[in-house]
């Protein structure tokens, strides 16, 4: 693909407040509802919202892939239309096909709005007992290229090759991006996680990029790791990590290790940051095994929209909307199975709706 080098520093929006303007009246906010149990916790986010009076309005779009003029399949054009004017979205998560069928819309909404830094906070809940309760992590994954940028080809018969694809651009652009939400976020350090002993030239591009931006940030301590070190240190002392920032492959798989730590896949928010916009998500995908059952957690959804909030600077509901869902689970009465309880998912949003 091609590769354009625009300036870096400067088009980073780690959620500086001055550039925007969405404090003022009603704002509207692209819903992509998704597959699953999207549906489901995604009518609990807005139920909550609603409860909040908070001031925007929701713009659902489908995401179902069309047939274009080329006879391949895409995200329909509506859909890219409502977040590019509205320039924030909260999605529900959407199944992706094995190994054949369309491509991951996950893969496209994130190439088409170049929303090029994952940002996935895993911070222990007090009240919901689990093995560490220091837990107070935030991962930031690259989030268009590494071996997620969809080049691939069979070489013979029998013989496949996928491109791990590393650039100066991206990894500039994420490395900025972590040490300027370091700095707005009063966190105190950020540690590189990567293989450049063995991916010499791939991630020693990455390891390069970050390592030139920590000199722009001396306020902010600097540390390099291994991944493997990282992922043994993360399940012995999770304490000692703060901001993590990484190439794609890494990022994905060691965010659901920070999850797993916090209290599971239902509890964890996550933000897709790019240049024209940003699209909140839950980590998790459809659970198809209880979907349409009223038994999902929709915590992680509602994070997830409560960082959305943060990032339209309506602190004021974010912080309400937040204390809600933590006193539900502090207080254990209306945990839904996931976090031990029996509860359904309408009556732990109703407890929440109840706390505002
Ligand atoms: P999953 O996250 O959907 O489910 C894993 C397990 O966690 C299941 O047992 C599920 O019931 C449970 N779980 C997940 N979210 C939960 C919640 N909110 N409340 C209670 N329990 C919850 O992972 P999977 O089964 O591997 O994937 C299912 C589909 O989701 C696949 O098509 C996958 O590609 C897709 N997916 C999408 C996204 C996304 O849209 N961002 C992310 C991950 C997976």
């Amino acid at each position: 693909p091609a590769v354009t080098a625009t300036p870096v520093v400067s088009q980073v929006n780690a959620t500086p407040a001055a550039s925007r303007s969405y404090s003022s009246g009603t704002k509207k906010v692209t819903l992509i509802p998704g597959d699953g149990i999207g549906p489901e916790i995604s009518a609990a986010v807005q139920k909550i919202f609603t409860a909040a009076n908070v001031p925007i309005e929701w713009e659902a779009v489908d995401v179902t892939p069309v047939r274009g003029p080329d006879g391949k399949f895409g995200i329909p054009q509506a859909a890219i239309d409502s977040v590019n004017t509205n320039k924030i979205g909260l999605k529900g998560p959407l199944m992706t096909p094995v190994g054949k069928g369309h491509r991951s819309l996950n893969l496209a909404l994130r190439k088409e709005f170049n929303l090029y830094a994952n940002v996935r906070p895993c911070r222990s809940l007090e009240g919901y007992k689990t093995l560490y309760d220091d837990v107070d992590v935030v991962t930031i994954r690259e989030n268009t290229e590494g071996e997620y940028s969809g080049i691939e080809h069979e070489i013979v018969d029998g013989v496949v090759q996928s491109i791990k694809l590393i650039t100066e651009e991206a990894s500039k652009r994420v490395a900025e991006y972590a040490f300027q939400y370091a700095k707005n976020n009063n966190r105190k350090k950020v540690t590189v996680v990567h293989k450049a002993n063995i991916m010499r030239m791939s991630d020693g591009l990455f390891l390069r990029c970050v390592r030139d931006m920590a000199q722009k940030f001396p306020e902010i301590q600097f540390e390099e790791k291994y991944l493997d070190t990282v992922c043994l240190n993360m399940v012995q002392n999770p304490g000692k990590y703060d901001v993590l920032v990484m190439p794609n492959l890494y990022g994905d798989i060691l965010s659901d290790m920070c999850a797993g730590l916090v209290g599971g896949l239902g509890l964890t928010p996550s933000g897709n940051m790019g240049l024209n916009g940003a699209l909140f998500e839950s980590v998790h995908g459809t659970a198809p095994d209880i979907a349409g059952k009223d038994l999902a957690n929709p915590t992680a959804l509602l994070l997830s929209a409560v960082m959305m909030l943060r990032h339209m600077e309506l602190n004021t509901y974010a912080d309400k909307i937040e204390r809600a869902a933590f006193e539900t689970i502090k207080e254990g009465k209306y945990l839904t199975g996931d976090l031990g309880g029996r509860a359904k998912c309408s009556e732990f949003t109703n407890e929440i709706c109840a706390k505002l």
